[in-house]
């Protein structure tokens, strides 16, 4: 029988932050349990690692304005590279009405302390990015801090840090129970061992409502494919330029390497552990990008080199934050719905926070991403999902 003070079940971004987070506040005695033989192989490994501060609720806004500061400093305050690039992110609004919703979520970021975000005009969406087709565009909105970073190296460097400061990290080891007595964890059962403590975490990204059926909690998480399309080098755009979103329908695209990695989110999928690639994806986005973007009709996309992961969906499209009331001393942190990454640093913080001290600053009311929320009917409503 092994003991630590806390238990975080998996070694994805979110929950090496956490065990990066706990260490730096002097919690040492940190298990970190991953079922893989390498980390990275959740949603960590699959994501676009796209960064911004452009949401419509606070909570979301404050996440971001923890979350985007640290990976600015990271290399710095980790001494390993986060590989964040501030390209930013630039909505396209091609109706009025877009151009509404961006101004009203502006008026909130700005209040909240965002200092890089402004309207953009067409003109200087078309300087930004020349090879954008034009005649519909109205204007948009840029935020200069947004950008992208590199997920493995950040999980990377979390957990190094924290392994450096104390924690441990089992891999090969997956968690098969939770143990409870007198309604409070008690600790895990996983495959290599029994582990006792009086904290447990459950990070287990898409997984997360199986842990959590574990610990006979429920935990409202639905895993649901999303797809990616990485191009061959292509150096008709710059490689500079920001995420750029079209609003008409979704469509996004940002620089990667050599050519760029286009997105969209096909509102046909159905929840599901759905982990292949579906070839005829690739006709559905090529259509939109070359209608956005001409000259991206020269592009060549090789099938073998595009993947699917699984984003890990709340029904309120935020993440579910915080210690179940009904289980003293078991924590959700999960249900970031596609924003994990970009959240990963300030849900390391916030966690942390409410292990080692019952509150947090990072976010006004972190009450609102309860687990209760769902059964008191709180939901929270975000619309700027991509
Ligand atoms: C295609 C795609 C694009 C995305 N783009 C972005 C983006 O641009 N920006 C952004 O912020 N987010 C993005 N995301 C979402 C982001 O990747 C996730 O929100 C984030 O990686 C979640 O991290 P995690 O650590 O919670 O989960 P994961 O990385 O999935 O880690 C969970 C870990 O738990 C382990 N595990 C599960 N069950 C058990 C068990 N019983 N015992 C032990 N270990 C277990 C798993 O093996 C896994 O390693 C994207 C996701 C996808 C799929």
């Amino acid at each position: 029988m092994h003991t630590a003070d806390v238990v975080i079940i998996g070694g994805g971004i979110v929950g090496s932050s956490i065990a990066y987070h706990l260490t730096e506040a002097g919690c040492r005695n940190v298990l970190v349990l991953e079922r893989e033989a390498h980390q990275g192989k959740g949603s960590t490994g699959k994501s676009m690692g796209g960064v911004r501060a452009q949401f419509t609720t606070p909570v979301n806004i404050q996440m971001s304005l923890y979350s985007i500061p640290f990976y600015a400093a990271f290399d710095e305050r980790l001494g390993h590279p986060a590989g964040y690039k501030s390209q930013g992110y630039l909505f396209v609004a091609t109706k009025p009405s877009h151009l509404e919703y961006l101004q009203t979520n502006q008026r909130r970021q700005k209040s909240l302390g965002l200092k890089d975000v402004r309207m953009v005009t067409k003109a200087e969406i078309v300087e930004m990015v020349p090879q954008l087709r034009s005649d519909d565009i109205l204007g948009g909105s840029f935020c200069a801090s947004d950008g992208f970073v590199d997920p493995y190296s950040a999980m990377t460097g979390f957990i190094k840090r924290a392994v450096d400061d104390g924690a441990t990290i089992w891999k090969s080891a997956e968690v098969k129970g939770v143990v409870k007595k007198s309604r409070c964890v008690r600790g895990v059962a996983t495959t290599r061992d029994e582990v006792h403590a009086p904290v447990v975490v459950n990070a287990a990204g898409p997984w997360a409502a199986e842990v959590a059926s574990m610990a006979r909690v429920e935990l409202p998480v639905k895993p649901l494919r999303r797809m990616l399309i990485p191009t061959e080098p292509f150096d008709e755009v710059s490689h500079e330029i920001p995420m750029v979103i079209d609003m008409t329908n979704g469509f996004h695209f940002r620089p990667e390497s050599r050519g760029f990695l286009l997105a969209w989110n096909d509102p046909e999928e159905t929840p599901g552990y759905k982990f292949d690639f579906d070839p005829e994806f690739i006709e559905k986005v090529l259509i939109r990008a070359a209608d956005r973007v001409p000259c991206f009709e020269n592009l060549a996309v090789n099938p073998k080199r595009a993947w699917a992961g699984l984003y890990e969906m709340s029904p309120d499209h935020h993440g579910i934050i915080g210690e179940f009331e009904e289980l003293p001393g078991f924590y959700a942190a999960n249900g970031f719905s596609g924003h994990g990454v970009m959240h990963a640093p300030a849900t390391g913080k916030i966690v942390a926070d409410l292990i080692t001290s019952g509150k947090t600053g990072v976010v006004e009311d972190v009450t609102v991403l309860s687990p209760t929320r769902f059964k008191a009917g709180k939901l929270l409503h975000e619309t700027a999902l991509l």
